[in-house]
């Protein structure tokens, strides 16, 4: 823990009065101690990273950080370390066993960012993604009178990075937010395109290395209820692969997909300097080819001439409210994908068609989708909305509940009758052929019923990011 430096007084004196009287010397008193250690604020940030001896050695590197003090524990991990960036002070440790707290590489995310205010933004900026770190958003003069940067480390830490350009008056700030789009009312908020290419590069090398907690999470569940022997040591080398892709960085399966993309563009954001779709493209083409992962996809269906980074994304973009920019990206793999169906059903048909159709295409997938499945289900809309609902419907995280009440009792039975088919982990049958069946609808035309599934096998690759 941190040193507590102890603060000294002169000791007390005893009085020449009290010499001359022959009183006793009185015992020293008690040294103060500073509630507040010499060195520290009232609030110090603690990270838990899954790797803190790499950790200290990377945030020396990116940030000019200085190592203060360390304690090693068991196994090479990191039990407390502490690091002094410009004058304050940064605590780590590794995940500790015991402890609730847990890396972002565990969590698959972060809820929390580090604010550093350094003397050259763009300078420091430079530093850390010449270490390594991901560029979030480049140096960008701000409203509020900062130069502002937003990174990633490589243990999935978030750093703000600012230096500050003008003191401004909270009117001020106030009248650049809201005024400066003046005849609109409303601020953009700045988004440039590089930040959005190594945010999409980042996310297809993660995808296709790193399964989500909750795909790991799915197997650990499957692994305590499959009853079948040959199922079981399936989803026991299913795992270990999943471990291995994660920790020799090589991808989960040789089949790295095509990129699906859907992109939730807040009204208020202003992409600058390019088009979006370009730099959602020049990330995959990075990623891929940075990444040593299979260029799948071919530049017309005719002539079927591959491409060579894996372009371009299948890309669905959606504007919402709000100034943030969120993109999700899945590897979607071919051989699962061709199993997929669309089948228009009349009103008649009605929810127990939808259900005999959904596990018709369970039936139909079998052992050729790579079993344990995951299901995308879009039902209304029309013939292309209830596609892209089937594969939106894949993003949401696998074993939380549907918002919908209706739907969730619909997701759990085909769950539960699709698991007694007997399909099995890659069709050797047993207890666990889909790992859940996810389900969106949307209002749809009073003649029609249009119903799609998108089948999305055991390397189910999804990754996100909110700029
Ligand atoms: S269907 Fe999935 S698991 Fe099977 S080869 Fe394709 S990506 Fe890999």
């Amino acid at each position: 823990m941190a040193r507590r430096t102890a603060r000294t007084k002169p000791p007390a004196r005893a009085s020449s009065r009290a010499k001359a009287a022959g009183v006793k010397k009185a015992a020293p008193r008690a040294r103060r101690v500073s509630p507040i250690p010499s060195g520290y604020h009232s609030v110090t940030p603690y990270l838990t990273v899954h790797d803190g001896v790499a950790a200290l050695d990377f945030y020396r590197r990116a940030f000019g950080a200085r190592e203060k003090e360390r304690m090693p524990g068991p196994g090479g991990k990191i039990m407390h370390a502490e690091l002094t960036l410009g004058g304050s002070v940064v605590m780590l440790s590794d995940e500790l066993p015991g402890s609730t707290c847990r890396s972002p590489k565990s969590l698959g995310g972060t809820t929390g960012s580090i604010f550093l205010y350094v003397p050259d933004v763009d300078a420091a900026f430079k530093r850390a993604t010449d270490a390594g770190c991901t560029s979030l958003m480049p140096p960008t003069d701000m409203f509020w009178g900062d130069r502002f940067a937003r990174l990633e480390d490589p243990f999935g830490n978030q750093w703000g990075m600012a230096t500050h350009k003008e003191d401004l008056t909270m009117a001020q700030i106030a009248a650049r937010e809201g005024g400066h789009a003046a005849g609109t009312g409303r601020a953009m908020r700045d988004v440039h395109v590089s930040a959005i290419t190594d945010a999409v590069k980042k996310l297809c090398v993660e995808a296709n290395y790193q399964l989500e907690p909750d795909m790991l999470r799915a197997f650990d569940r499957a692994l305590a209820t499959e009853r079948s022997a040959a199922g079981k040591q399936v989803l026991q080398i299913l795992k270990q692969n999943a471990e291995m892709a994660r920790t020799k960085m090589i991808p989960y399966c040789q089949d790295t997909g095509t990129v699906i993309c859907f992109v939730e563009l807040g009204q208020d954001v202003h992409v600058t300097g390019g088009a979006l779709s370009d730099a959602i493209n020049a990330g995959v083409s990075q990623g891929y080819t940075e990444g040593y992962l299979r260029a799948s996809m071919v530049r017309s269906p005719i002539d079927r001439v591959n491409t060579g980074d894996n372009t371009p994304a299948v890309i669905h973009t959606d504007v919402v409210p709000g100034a943030a920019l969120r993109i999700l990206v899945m590897a979607k793999g071919g051989g699962c994908e061709n199993r997929s169906k669309y089948k228009m059903l009349t009103p008649a048909d009605g929810l127990q068609g939808v259900k005999d159709w959904v596990l018709e295409c369970v039936r139909t997938a079998g052992p050729d989708a790579c079993p344990p499945l995951v299901l995308g289900v879009g039902v209304g809309g029309n013939f292309e909305k209830s596609a892209i609902l089937s594969k939106r419907a894949l993003f949401r995280e696998l074993g939380s509940p549907n918002p919908d009440p209706t739907l969730d009792a619909l997701e759990k039975e085909l769950l539960d009758r699709a698991n007694r088919l007997g399909i099995g982990p890659q069709g050797y049958g047993g207890d666990t052929t889909a790992f859940g069946i996810h389900v969106l609808a949307y209002p749809c035309h009073i003649t029609s019923l249009p119903v799609s599934v998108t089948i999305e096998c055991h390397a189910h690759r999804h990754k996100e990011v909110t700029l």
